[in-house]
């Protein structure tokens, strides 16, 4: 089961019909997501707001993605569920997909992936300079 699972049945009304783009058998990220979520449970229970939605948990560029949408809370508890998910993104980077040991971003066939050592496929190469990294992955 996704780690994204447990946290739609314990708040489905987070989750509007989201994407979850993870790979099945992918659980390295799961205390990851947790410890994601559980900070998003404590800022909703200090800040009701009207919503909140997940609309998107993906891998992209070999990070961790979540994407939500809110309204109705006050600037600093906006501010401080996004602070949530980058850090999440900025952490994902560092732990391996797959087993969640220590790893690194890195590239096969153009696609990226974070990995550990006993995870990478064959021909998978560590990013080795900033340059080669995308920063912001919203740019496709
Ligand atoms: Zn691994």
């Amino acid at each position: 089961m996704l780690a994204v699972d447990r946290w739609i049945k314990k708040h489905p009304e987070w989750f509007d019909r989201p994407r979850i783009e993870i790979e099945e058998g992918h659980e390295g990220w799961r205390q990851l997501i947790d410890n994601a979520f559980e900070a998003v449970e404590e800022v909703l229970s200090m800040h009701s707001g009207e919503y909140f939605r997940v609309v998107q948990v993906k891998e992209k560029f070999g990070g961790l993605r979540i994407y939500f949408r809110e309204e109705g809370r006050p600037q600093e508890a906006s501010a401080r569920l996004q602070e949530i998910m980058n850090d999440a993104e900025a952490r994902s980077r560092r732990i391996c997909e797959i087993c969640g040991a220590p790893a690194r971003l890195g590239l096969k066939d153009s696609t990226f992936s974070v990995r550990c050592g006993a995870c990478a496929p064959d021909g998978w190469k560590p990013v080795e300079t900033s340059a080669e990294c995308p920063e912001r992955p919203e740019i496709q």
